[in-house]
């Protein structure tokens, strides 16, 4: 099969006007024959069943039925006119009804002829109907003929409207297939295709289309689906062992003193055996001499400031500068401070740098910093920035990186005559099979426990309607010597009023949480930073019950004392931002509680969020579910979604496959890292093909 071949435009096809393939490529992005045989259905309607009336089931299902036209009648007027066709089996009847194309139907609609009819039911007043069936002559060859496992393929309104129906593109397909006689190139070495039992691909690019049988069919779509994932997972394999073979690291290659004396005289808990694990792979990475580019994923409070502490202090043992950049500036601040606290006993200069900063103490911070005074500089976006140089930046640290760009990830690698080793902590738990994808050319670290002693939160939801409830809540833990967060949307689109709703809260919160006794802070983004900071600390210091936030706070504040975190038009928030937001609380030895507030009306998206809330605590659990309310793309932003632009296989139901075609990938990689053995020709030509390409399936020929 030639490529050329392939991109004749759908023009050509047998009965496809201008106007009609004008409007598939527009609707659907079909351009040519190679686009088309890539349109894989959405699902099989079995048509191999034929029912008698009496048998119908008693819902709404798509059934198949002979029979004939007894008669036809046009009923209503205008808009409401329709054509209805009593149809029976000989022994009992049901409505055939049309809305549409009532002329041309009555002129060719035949009585007392024997036609099949293909349908969904539709149960009215007793009576049973099929809305708009398919309907087809009755032949002598019919039943041995007529396809059994019909193909459904992705359609758009538009298409339907203008009357390119399934059918049309069924057609379509075989005239493709078939007219043309196309023949598919294997893609898959024989040694692969025996050895795990796949089928070939001409025969699976035929049934997946046109499927014999079920069995075939299955057999087609699990080798489709396999090959796709095994290319995409060649492809970030590839990428991550080129860059290792590349990109030279430092090599760190002892652990010293700092570490030493953390370890033993500062740590003051056990790490989780999560943690433990975690460090070890750093450290390895850290000694290897390639350059480290790990992802450390940990739900929120799993522990991962302690080890990118640790994995610094590797660093410095070595004679290496550090940096940590964080997201906004009260995460900056409190990494500074955690990390002063951590370092107490060990004699090491760690500098904080934002946006804040004095410019006479930049201008310090600079100086000291490239002549290697500085061993650790804390801050945020303002370390990418040209002016800061630093005499050997051995290690960079992202915390949150879903706020960080891959452009200014690698703005950080300049800064130093080989690039640093990277790491990147990310509180957004990412579920496996979506990792493995979007992060393939990452190696990945994951703290999957907790340490121990952790509460689970309890989490509710309530209506705006039942506030005083709430509110007389807020005051007994206040009483008992808790703090409140609480969080209110501010979103670009609705930011005036977002800012109002959360200026009226914070006034009738006021009124009835009155001062003396209770103290508010407020804080939110039309606030100049030092008096955020402000506002922090006195809540930091117990001096203020309740904190009232834009979202603002949503990563990384650690306050042990605050039990209650209350979310006010929860049902605006995305999941992981709730479950970020959440994770603010149940820090402390206190029992928790999460309080998700709404208005009375909800989407069904909404009210599923909030019951994935309710249900669980599991950020992993969240994450999935986030997957697959959104879809893949939406959660990993722009940048990487065209990594993962699937045809067949789908991140989540296909993780099985998944997993199998990383596993083989890997194993095929580990011994012909370049693919130029004899054996993996079919692996080398594709996947050249596609690299060039940009495109998995621009080498489906
Ligand atoms: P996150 O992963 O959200 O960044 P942190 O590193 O902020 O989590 O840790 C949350 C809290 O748990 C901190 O107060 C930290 O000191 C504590 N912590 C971390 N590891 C352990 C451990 N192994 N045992 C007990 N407490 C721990
Ligand atoms: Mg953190």
């Amino acid at each position: 099969m030639n490529y050329n071949l392939l991109n004749t435009p759908i023009d050509y096809l047998k009965g496809l006007g201008v106007n009609r393939s004008d409007l598939i490529k527009k609707e659907l992005k079909i351009f040519n024959y190679k686009d088309l045989v890539n349109l894989f259905p959405n699902r099989y309607i079995d048509k191999s069943k034929y029912y008698k009336i009496k048998d119908l089931p008693k819902f709404s299902c798509d059934v198949q039925i002979i029979g004939e036209i007894s008669e036809i009648n046009e009923i209503g007027i205008g808009r409401k006119k329709r054509l209805i066709a009593q149809f029976t089996d000989g022994e009992d009847e049901i409505e055939l009804i049309w809305f549409k194309s009532l002329k041309w139907l009555k002129k060719s609609l035949l009585i007392n002829t024997k036609y099949i009819v293909f349908g969904k039911l539709n149960f009215f007043a007793r009576k049973i109907s099929i809305p708009h069936p398919e309907i087809e002559l009755f032949k002598a060859d019919s039943l041995s003929k007529r396809v059994k496992i019909q193909p459904i393929y992705p359609s758009t309104e538009n298409l339907i409207k203008k009357g390119v129906s399934n059918k049309v593109i069924s057609n379509l397909m075989k005239s493709l297939l078939y007219d043309l006689k196309l023949n598919f190139k294997e893609t898959i070495p024989d040694y692969l295709i025996k050895e795990l039992k796949l089928l070939d691909k001409n025969t699976s690019i035929y049934n997946i289309h046109f499927p014999k049988n079920n069995e075939l069919l299955e057999d087609s779509i699990r080798r489709l689906k396999f090959e796709e994932l095994l290319y995409l997972q060649l492809q970030l394999l590839k990428k991550n062992i080129n860059r290792k073979d590349k990109i030279k690291g430092y090599n760190f290659s002892v652990v010293g003193k700092h570490f030493n004396k953390f370890y033993n005289e500062v740590l003051s808990f056990e790490l989780t055996n999560a943690q433990k694990k975690v460090l070890k792979e750093i450290r390895n990475d850290l000694g290897s001499n390639a350059q480290m580019n790990r992802l450390l994923q940990g739900d929120v409070g799993s522990g991962k400031t302690i080890i990118a502490f640790m994995s610094i202090l590797i660093a410095l043992d070595n004679g290496y500068q550090a940096c940590l950049m964080a997201p906004t500036e009260i995460l900056s601040v409190q990494h500074y401070e955690g990390f002063i606290e951590m370092s107490k006993l060990l004699n090491i200069n760690i500098v904080i740098l934002t946006g804040s900063t004095k410019a006479s103490v930049k201008k310090e911070i600079y100086k000291s910093l490239n002549s290697g005074e500085i061993d650790i500089i804390v801050g945020t976006h303002s370390l990418i920035q040209d002016k800061v140089k630093f005499k050997n930046l051995g290690l960079a640290i992202i915390d949150e990186q879903h706020k960080f760009g891959v452009a200014q990830r690698s703005k950080l690698w300049a800064k130093s005559a080989i690039p640093p080793h990277i790491l990147i902590m990310t509180a957004t738990p990412i579920p496996r099979t979506l990792a493995m994808s979007a992060y393939g050319d990452l190696d990945i670290s994951l703290i999957d426990e907790l340490p121990p002693g952790r509460r689970e939160i309890t989490t509710v939801h309530r209506f705006d309607s039942n506030r005083l409830s709430v509110l007389k809540f807020i005051k007994e833990q206040i009483n008992e010597g808790r703090q409140i967060y609480i969080v209110y949307p501010l979103i670009e689109e609705s930011k005036n009023m977002d800012f109002k709703d959360l200026m009226d809260g914070y006034e009738s919160l006021s009124r009835e949480f009155t001062q003396p006794k209770y103290q508010i802070s407020i804080v939110h983004g039309r606030m100049k930073a030092q008096d955020k900071e402000f506002e922090m600390k006195r809540f930091e210091n117990k001096e203020t019950q309740i904190l009232i936030a834009t979202t603002v706070i949503e990563v990384g504040v650690n306050i042990p004392n605050a039990s209650v975190m209350i979310i006010e038009s929860s049902e605006r928030f995305g999941l992981s931002q709730l479950h970020q937001l959440r994770g603010r609380v149940g820090r402390g030895i206190h029992k928790s509680y999460c309080i998700l507030m709404s208005g009375n009306k909800l989407s069904n998206e909404s009210k599923l969020r909030l019951k994935t809330m309710t249900q669980t605590n599991n950020g992993f659990i969240i994450a999935e579910k986030d997957l697959e309310i959104r879809g893949p793309g939406d959660i990993m932003g722009t940048q990487q979604s065209g990594v993962i632009d699937l045809k067949i296989a789908d991140l989540i139901s296909d993780q099985k496959i998944l997993i199998y075609a990383r596993k083989f990938a890997r194993q095929i990689l580990e011994e012909d890292k370049n693919l130029s053995k004899e054996k993996n020709n079919k692996l080398l030509n594709t996947y050249n093909h596609l690299v060039k390409n940009k495109d998995l399936w621009s080498y489906i020929g």
